[in-house]
C-alpha cells in the first residue's frame, strides 16, 4: 500500500501507477478527503523491494500482511456510500430492506411489497431462486420471479436485491436487480464471486455460516479486486453450539467490520434468529450496534409461506418495528433513509 502525501499531484499518483505496472502488478487507486492510497496487487517480492519512498509525492509504503487488503479501512479510510436508484447506504444512515424470503406469486409479492414499501423500507427483497436444504422444497419461479420483482419496482418506486446462485445466471439476474445477494452457501463460491465481481451492479455478501470475518472479507475482497466496489457485508447469523435459534447472530461482527473495513455493514436477523420472535429484538440490536441498514422477511400469510414462513414478520409486525427503529436511530443520531 501506498500512501501519498496530501494533496498529491495526479501526475505523482500516475507515476507510481506506471511503475506498479512495470513490475507487472496491479494498482487500485483510493482518492479520499484528505490523501489518496494506491494499493498495489501481485508479486510482493517484487513490490517491497522498490524504493517507493524515493518517488516524488510518495509518504510512506507499508506492506499490507492480510488476506484483505482493498476492502480494508487502511485502503481506504472514509466509509464506502452505495447509491441504488437514489437510495443511499452507508455513512450514518439505517437502511429499511425487507419483503418476502421468495417471490411466490404476483399477489403474495405485491402485497408484501405495498406493505412493507408504506412502513419504510427503501429496497425491497424477493428471491427468484432459493438455495434450499432439501432437492423437494420450492426452489423458486426463476426468471419469472425476476419479472415479477421488476414490475413491482415500477408499482412502488422501490430498488430491489435478488440472489444469484449460478455463476451462468449472473448476467441474467443482473438485468434484472438493482442489488444482486450472494448467499451464505456460496460465500467463498470464487467463480460466483468472480463473476459478481465483474458486474457493476451493487451486491450484498453474506456471511458463511461457518466463516471467520478475515473469511468474509477475504471473499469480499475478490470481487472489489475484479472492479466491484459496491459491496455491502450482511451478517446473517452463524452455526454455533446453540440449537435454540436458526443460527446466533455475531452482533460483535458489526463494530469489529466497522473497524476492519470502510464497506456497509448490513443485519439480517430474519435468516440470524429463524423464528419470528427474535426478529424484532435482533433488528433493534442492529441499530444500537452501528449497523447501516437490515435485511427482514415480510409475508402477509406466513403459514402458507412457501419458504421460511416461521421467520416471516406480518406486515403489521414490520410496520411496528419501523415505529421503535425511527427511535432508536434517532438516539443514535442516526437517519433512517
Ligand atoms: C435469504 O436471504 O433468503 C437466504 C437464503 O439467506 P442465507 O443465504 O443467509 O441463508
Ligand atoms: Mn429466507
Amino acid at each position: 500500500m501506498i500512501v501519498m502525501e496530501p494533496n498529491t499531484q495526479n501526475a505523482d499518483i500516475e507515476a507510481v501507477v506506471a511503475r506498479i505496472a512495470s513490475i507487472g502488478c496491479e494498482s487500485h487507486v483510493s482518492h479520499g478527503q484528505e490523501r489518496s492510497v494506491i494499493g498495489a496487487t501481485g508479486d510482493q517480492g517484487e513490490l517491497q523491494q522498490l524504493p517507493w519512498e524515493a518517488m516524488v509525492g510518495v509518504e510512506r509504503a507499508v506492506p499490507v500482511l492480510k488476506s484483505f487488503k482493498l476492502v480494508s479501512r487502511d485502503f481506504q479510510t472514509e466509509d464506502t456510500v452505495i447509491e441504488v436508484r437514489g437510495v443511499k447506504i452507508g455513512a450514518g444512515s439505517f437502511t429499511a430492506m425487507a419483503g418476502p424470503c421468495a417471490v411466490e406469486n404476483r399477489d403474495q409479492l405485491f402485497r408484501s411489497a405495498e406493505a412493507v414499501v408504506k412502513s419504510g423500507a427503501k429496497v425491497l427483497r424477493g428471491d427468484a431462486f432459493k438455495p434450499r436444504t432439501s432437492p423437494y422444497s420450492f426452489q423458486g419461479l426463476g426468471e419469472a420471479g425476476l419479472q415479477l420483482m421488476a414490475e413491482a419496482r415500477e408499482e412502488f418506486n422501490v430498488p430491489f436485491i435478488a440472489e444469484v446462485l449460478d455463476p451462468r445466471d449472473v448476467e441474467m439476474v443482473a438485468s434484472y436487480a438493482d442489488i444482486l445477494r450472494i448467499g451464505t452457501r456460496n460465500m467463498s463460491n470464487y467463480t460466483l464471486l468472480t463473476e459478481v465481481g465483474r458486474q457493476l451492479r451493487p451486491v450484498q455478501l453474506k456471511r458463511g455460516f461457518t466463516s471467520s470475518i478475515e473469511e468474509w472479507l477475504s471473499a469480499a475482497e475478490f470481487m472489489y479486486k475484479e472492479g466491484n466496489h459496491q459491496i455491502m457485508l450482511v451478517e446473517r447469523g452463524i452455526r454455533t453450539f446453540e440449537i435454540a435459534s436458526r443460527n446466533t447472530l455475531d452482533i460483535t461482527a458489526v463494530p469489529i467490520l466497522k473497524k476492519l473495513s470502510h464497506l456497509p455493514v448490513i443485519v439480517d436477523p430474519s435468516h440470524s434468529g429463524g423464528y419470528q420472535y427474535l426478529v424484532a429484538p435482533l433488528a433493534r440490536v442492529a441499530v444500537a450496534a452501528g449497523a447501516d441498514g437490515f435485511l427482514i422477511d415480510v409475508h402477509h400469510s406466513p403459514e402458507t409461506a412457501q419458504v421460511d414462513g416461521g421467520q416471516a414478520l406480518l406486515p403489521s409486525e414490520f410496520e411496528d418495528l419501523m415505529v421503535v427503529i425511527r427511535k432508536l436511530a434517532d438516539a443514535m443520531g442516526v437517519t433512517v433513509t
